[in-house]
């Protein structure tokens, strides 16, 4: 049996990677009181909280995004040095790091200031993960699945340590608060996971559609800046919260303070200002946009281009 049919033993749901995405750690501790909610046959499942530091000081994280500290080239990088760094050579010795990690799946729960639904983010292209991500499409309208797995073969996701894993992220929501329908939804879509795992691990999956539309991530745009290197323009009330749908050259994407539209037409334009890769053959989608979480860097939001599997 090839390793992505093995039944899964052992599950981890973590929350607080990003200390101020409240919803999952308002959740571990609802299930560290109400144990039984997590309880699926045949199956151990346990809680982590990925970066208690960071959940008290409500911060995304102290030193390094801890979510970008999981690959081979930064945990073999002895000159990195902090919090997350350290961190994250402990949960490596904790939980196993790739290849070794005692957990068959990571459910990692992440949330987005931006209209991201219930977007499930691939890493791996096998049986397993596609599987997973078209039973949880049927279950759910809300289901957006977006891959990572082309542009980061030794990723730098906590999740990755485990041979299955994904993220879950929910949005829009602010950070740091604790917002009634995230964290049903975020439940809701978690329990269907484990009802998934459940069913998968009984070969008892016999509806799951044979195509599944996935959304691949081609690049991130940087906002407008002026000389001082400060951002200079908005995103527009005409693409706020319109993530995963697509554009054309005249879409409206930032407004300047000079009142001036910017349209995706100029950002081809101007390619290298904005750093824009998206190939022109392809049609545009966006995500994350207008991510609070990321303008530490500046990025206005990411692009995509859509496909389809076959299963
Ligand atoms: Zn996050």
């Amino acid at each position: 049996m090839s390793d992505s049919l093995k039944v899964i033993k052992k599950v981890l749901i973590v929350g607080g990677t990003h200390g101020n995405e409240s919803t999952g750690v308002y959740l571990l501790r609802k299930w560290q009181q109400r144990p039984e909610l997590l309880e699926r046959d045949g199956l151990q499942i346990d809680t982590l909280l990925a970066n208690p530091k960071a959940v008290t000081a409500n911060q995304r994280y102290i030193d390094k995004d801890l979510n970008r500290c999981f690959s081979s080239a930064v945990l073999n990088d002895k000159s990195l040095q902090g919090e997350e760094i350290n961190l994250a050579h402990k949960l490596v010795k904790q939980l196993g790091g790739k290849g070794q990690c005692q957990y068959d799946l990571i459910i990692d729960l992440h949330t987005s200031t931006a209209s991201m639904g219930a977007n499930l983010v691939l890493t791996r292209h096998d049986k397993f993960h596609h599987t997973m991500m078209a039973y949880m499409s049927k279950q759910r309208d809300d289901v957006v699945v977006t891959s990572e797995a082309e542009m980061i073969p030794d990723h730098h996701f906590l999740c990755a340590l485990a041979d299955k894993n994904l993220i879950v992220e929910i949005g829009p929501v602010a950070q740091g608060l604790l917002h009634h329908e995230t964290i049903e939804k975020t439940e809701q879509v978690t329990y269907q996971l484990l009802d998934f795992v459940e069913r998968w691990n009984q070969q008892n999956l016999t509806d799951i559609p044979s195509k599944l539309t996935v959304y691949e991530y081609t690049g991130k745009v940087c906002f407008p800046t002026d000389e001082n290197g400060n951002i200079s323009a908005t995103i527009s009330k005409t693409i706020q919260g319109k993530d995963f749908q697509s554009l054309d050259d005249e879409a409206i994407v930032f407004n300047t303070m000079e009142d001036k539209d910017i349209v995706i037409g100029d950002i081809k334009k101007y390619r290298e200002k904005f750093s824009y890769v998206h190939p022109d053959n392809e049609t545009l989608f966006l995500s994350f946009i207008n991510e609070a979480a990321y303008y530490d860097n500046q990025f206005a939001f990411c692009t995509l281009k859509k496909k389809t599997i076959d299963l």
